[in-house]
């Protein structure tokens, strides 16, 4: 296992590889030694060219792949274990709700794996269509609902079992423009609310600075962190913060570092997909 630290980790991803076998195509280095360690609370975003190996660190730190090589923790857990024991939440671009549940019962599907009474369920299913503000939409099904709104109940989901760690791909990446703001500032709100530790994959600059206390920028071909850029905007985000010289600064920041990456993608042959 990992060297003892004085404190545990949230996530703690020690020298990690994934390779595919993809057939005729020969193997794939969808991550090639890869060291990432997030913090309790932190908001760590992924960032990178399309194949450099984002949506396979999310799902190898989710346990739902097993690497290659090296090890993976979360908050102390070796990764099956810490699935086992729903140490995270997980939101995609597709809310993924079950089409056939109301909003309630999608909520609800979590707590009914861990057990909870049927009381202790819907007291949290409330609290939780509170916390992304849509109290009354527990008994609609979700094709009744816009893209934003489903996707605040998916992460309300998420959410529901107390999970200290939310794991989200491309959450917000079928949103517009302005309802994808939005719910970045809501997400900002709920994981200050619920101190929750988030690892969050985007391809987009400005969401990854305005969320963020560190972005993790990679490469393809083999999959690996290039560089971390800090984000040093304070917590207390808001709506004027995307005006602030210091955004401005740190998406140059991010953005320079991506065309590294890009670069050094393509020095290794690999085309941009
Ligand atoms: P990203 O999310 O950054 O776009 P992925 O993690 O999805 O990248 O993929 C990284 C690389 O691994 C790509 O070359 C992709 O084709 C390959 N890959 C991902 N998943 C699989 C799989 N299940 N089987 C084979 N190859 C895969
Ligand atoms: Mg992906």
């Amino acid at each position: 296992m990992n060297t003892h630290d004085d404190h545990t980790h949230a996530v703690h991803v020690t020298d990690v590889s994934m390779v595919f076998n993809e057939g005729e195509a020969g193997e794939v280095a969808a991550l090639d030694d890869v060291d990432l360690v997030v913090e309790p609370g932190e908001f760590v975003s992924l960032i990178g060219p399309s194949g450099c190996g984002k949506s396979t660190l999310l799902r190898v730190i989710a346990n739902l792949l097993v690497p290659t090589a090296g090890e993976v923790a979360v908050n102390g857990k070796p990764a099956e274990q810490a699935r086992l024991d729903q140490e995270y939440g997980m939101a995609f671009q597709k809310s993924g709700l079950f089409e056939w549940r109301t909003v309630n019962k999608n909520i609800e599907l979590p707590l009914e794996l861990k057990g909870w009474d049927k009381q202790r369920r819907q007291a949290r299913v409330r609290e939780m269509l509170d916390l992304v503000k849509l109290p009354d939409r527990g008994a609609n099904m979700p094709w009744e609902l816009s893209g934003g709104q489903q996707q605040r109940i998916a992460i309300a989901r998420a959410l529901a079992a107390h999970p200290p760690l939310l794991l989200m791909d491309e959450p917000f990446g079928a949103l517009d423009e302005m309802t994808r703001e939005h719910m970045q500032s809501e997400l900002l709100q709920i994981c200050a609310a619920t101190r929750t530790t988030v690892v969050f994959v985007t391809h987009s600059i400005p969401e990854a600075v305005y969320l963020s206390d560190r972005v993790v920028v990679m490469s393809a071909g083999p999959g690996r962190i290039t560089e971390i850029v800090s984000v040093d905007l304070g917590r207390n985000r808001d709506e004027d913060t995307r005006e602030d010289d210091t955004f401005y600064k740190k998406i140059t920041e991010v953005r320079e570092a991506l065309r590294g990456s890009e670069m050094s993608s393509e020095a290794r042959g690999i085309e941009d997909r």
